[in-house]
């Protein structure tokens, strides 16, 4: 397969774009792998690239219903960061975005990381209370992170309105540098690429439709909208569909799946050149390349399958940028959509066995399971191929729900994540 390069460009560019290979093979389903993964988001991905290139596991495919990245990974605001306040969400986070700072070499795919820091704003004594105990628990997990006074805030983002008269009055906040974002269909294609080429199949408009199971209850089979595959060990990464496919397998999730929605402006000059989240309102905003506004806020507080999002989102996410930033007042916006996210009580993942034998999952990221692609995808394909979980993702095993070790980010800094 070509690789790229400055040079495979320029001799494309001489060639009329003659001799570029498809990204990634499109192979009929074979009847039988040693392991099938349900969903082509960029955890499936991930986890399939993984099993290839660490642990030497080829025959593998990754069975996706519509199209890889249609899903959630492709439906992102693409915000990166690992400013978390428990020691093991830390670990695990931070894991992913040291992984997200070598990927584009890796894969030989520009995922465009743009480490331009993201800064979270405090509008209240209790929001700034938080933050300064979220930026000593993230240094003391060994994330550097560091408080802003109002002014330095400010000066990080001029659009900001924070007169003590503004309907939110910014009260300082904190900033972690090597936040930023990164290009969500890349990330998908340059994992589907590069397992591809490591021998996975990856096949699309394939929807699994049942779990077959033995006698003795192991996971021996799924059947799809293209036949019955049989397969050595199976995995699930459906995000939002997790508690569907568990349904099929015989098993209940702690998981309730919501719509989340984003929106993007017209393009504009440069406006803002970091990330904003805004604490007391949830609403964050950063500029796309092309000079988009993507902007996100909170969930749809009532449980649903739909891809669309309800209003009142809307003006709560949308008002929230306005009377944050007025000059914003008149930019127009161009799409608004929703995704459907996993979201589990404690707001940590899932990550492991399940209670069938030979299934496993990867779940629970609700908002912010992005970032975490690349760590997602290396944990499971190494409790995959080795039978134990790797040490990282040991607390995030799905037992926690029996044993009561949750790790509720949410409630210790006071956002959802
Ligand atoms: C609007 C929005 C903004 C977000 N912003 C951020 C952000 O800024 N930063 C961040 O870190 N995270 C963010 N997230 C969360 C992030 O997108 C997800 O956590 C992550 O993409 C989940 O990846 P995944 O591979 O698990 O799921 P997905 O990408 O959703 O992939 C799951 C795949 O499974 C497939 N599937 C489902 N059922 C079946 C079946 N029966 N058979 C076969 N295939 C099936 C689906 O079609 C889908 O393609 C956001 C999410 C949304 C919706």
């Amino acid at each position: 397969m070509t690789r790229y390069s400055a040079w495979s460009v320029l001799r494309e560019g001489f060639n009329g774009q003659r001799g570029w290979d498809p990204a990634w093979r499109s192979p009929e389903p074979k009847p039988r792998y040693d392991i099938v993964i349900i969903g082509g988001g960029g955890h499936g991905l991930a986890t399939a690239y993984y099993l290839a290139k660490n642990h030497g596991l080829r025959n593998v495919a990754v069975l996706e219903k519509g199209w890889i990245g249609g899903g959630n990974s492709g439906r992102n605001t693409t915000i990166v960061r690992s400013n978390y306040y428990y020691p093991q969400s830390a670990k695990l986070y931070d894991f992913s975005l040291k992984l997200y700072e070598n990927l584009s070499r890796e894969l030989n795919y520009n995922i465009m990381l743009s480490q331009r820091g993201m800064v979270t704003t405090t509008h209240s004594r209790h929001d700034l209370e938080s933050a300064a105990r979220w930026v000593g628990a993230m240094n003391a997990n060994g994330v550097p992170a560091q408080m802003l006074t109002t002014a330095q805030v400010k000066r990080r983002i001029p659009l900001l309105d924070v007169s003590p008269t503004a309907r939110f009055p910014v009260l300082g906040g904190f900033v972690q540098e090597r936040a930023g974002s990164a290009r969500h269909d890349a990330v998908v294609w340059g994992y589907a690429r590069a397992a591809s080429q490591l021998g996975v199949d990856i096949i699309q408009n394939c929807e699994v439709q049942g779990i077959e199971r033995s006698r003795e209850g192991r996971v021996v089979a799924v059947q799809t909208s293209r036949g019955r595959i049989e397969s050595g060990k199976t995995a699930m990464a459906a995000a939002g569909h997790s508690s569907v496919l568990a349904d099929m397998a015989g098993f209940r999730l702690p998981i309730t799946s919501y719509a989340l929605q984003a929106f993007v402006s017209e393009p504009l000059k440069p406006v803002i050149d970091t990330v904003l989240l805004s604490l007391a309102t949830g609403m964050y905003i950063s500029q796309s390349d092309k000079g988009g506004l993507v902007i996100g806020g909170g969930l749809d507080l009532y449980p649903s399958y739909a891809q669309r999002g309800n209003l009142p989102v809307v003006r709560n996410v949308i008002g929230a940028v306005v009377d944050q930033m007025p000059s914003l007042g008149r930019a127009r916006f161009l799409r608004q959509w929703a995704g459907i996210v996993d979201v589990v009580q404690d707001s940590s993942p899932i990550l492991g066995e399940t209670p069938i034998p030979g299934l496993y999952i990867n779940c629970g990221w609700g908002t912010g399971g992005f970032k975490a692609i690349p760590a997602g995808g290396w944990m499971l394909s190494h409790h995959i191929a080795t039978g134990s979980p790797h040490p990282i993702a040991e607390p995030f095993a799905l037992r926690r729900f029996f044993t009561g070790d949750l790790i509720d980010e949410a409630a210790a800094s006071g956002i959802a994540h």
